[in-house]
């Protein structure tokens, strides 16, 4: 190498290090399950996303996260699709729901596909300036540019469904096409939430392209891949380095279990986590 080139380089290096902010060199990553798809995810600087949140009526959240305050500081939701478990409108009558809730006690933002986003402003659940349109295969930044959230691909449906209080009839509002998220946080790891998913070819696209470093992956089987669907996307397209199994157990047809996932999978260099409702990990 010439002297001058080295130069240039060891310069670089030296305003890389200065500029990189303090919490960059240690801090972490938390990913805390709640449950079904449910998921807190804080950033190495602090920042607070909440995915799908079904809480208060989820059978597998622990008892103190039904209530919602105990969720904190709480920045950006993101909602994968329109269904009950990922609104959290299980067992409301009143035209209410977590998601709508919780925006309402944090002045968080809320993220999700245009569609979905659509049918929540004209329910008037969140305004147009909190409920935040976008698509798959957009980048949103509404926690500075160190962290990414980009929109993918989900094989699945998407609509909502509302019971009337008088009458008790439901109504079902078109909600757009469900998605998952990939999350890049401050310190680089990039957190794949599949949402509801069957299994599709463009999950190799999505492992080829993105290359999550953290998968939250359905199994349960009725409504998303089974534990043989799951481990085939994992093994085969996906290849994280963590996986997290999500979306079993909740309901009885959700019957997946974290076991039959990890021996579909067999040798693998992907890690499982097979967590309880309440458990959190750091990567
Ligand atoms: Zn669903």
């Amino acid at each position: 190498m010439e002297r001058r080139d080295f130069l240039k380089l060891s310069a670089a290096a030296t305003l890389t290090l200065a500029v990189e902010p303090a919490w960059a060199q240690t801090a972490k990553t938390e990913i805390h399950w709640l449950g079904q798809a449910t998921t807190k995810l804080t950033t190495a600087s602090g920042k607070v996303i909440v995915i799908d949140p079904f809480l208060t009526n989820n059978p597998k959240t622990p008892q103190e996260f039904k209530n919602l305050d105990k969720l904190g500081k709480v920045d950006v939701i993101l909602i994968t699709h329109g269904h009950a478990d990922h609104l959290g409108t299980v067992g409301r009558t009143d035209g209410s729901c977590d998601a709508v809730d919780l925006a309402k006690r944090t002045g968080a933002k809320v993220f999700g596909p245009a569609g979905l986003i659509q049918t929540m402003i004209d329910l008037g659940w969140v305004s147009a300036e909190q409920g935040i349109r976008f698509g798959k295969g957009g980048t949103v930044t509404p926690l500075g540019p160190e962290v990414k959230i980009t929109q993918v691909r989900a094989e699945h449906s998407s609509e909502v469904t509302l019971t009337d209080p008088t009458t008790k009839k439901t109504h079902t509002y078109p909600a757009g096409e469900p998605a998952g998220f990939i999350i890049e946080t401050e310190n680089g790891l990039k957190v794949y939430h599949m949402g509801d998913t069957g299994l599709f070819g463009d999950m190799r696209l999505i492992g080829e392209y993105y290359k999550p470093d953290v998968v939250l992956i359905p199994i349960g089987g009725h409504f998303v891949m089974d534990p043989r669907d799951a481990a085939y996307a994992t093994r085969e397209m996906l290849k994280p380095k963590h996986a997290i199994p999500i979306h079993y157990g909740t309901f009885p047809v959700l019957k997946g279990t974290p076991q039959e996932y990890q021996s579909a999978l067999g040798q693998t260099s992907t890690q499982v986590h097979p967590l309880s409702p309440g458990d959190k990990l750091t990567f």
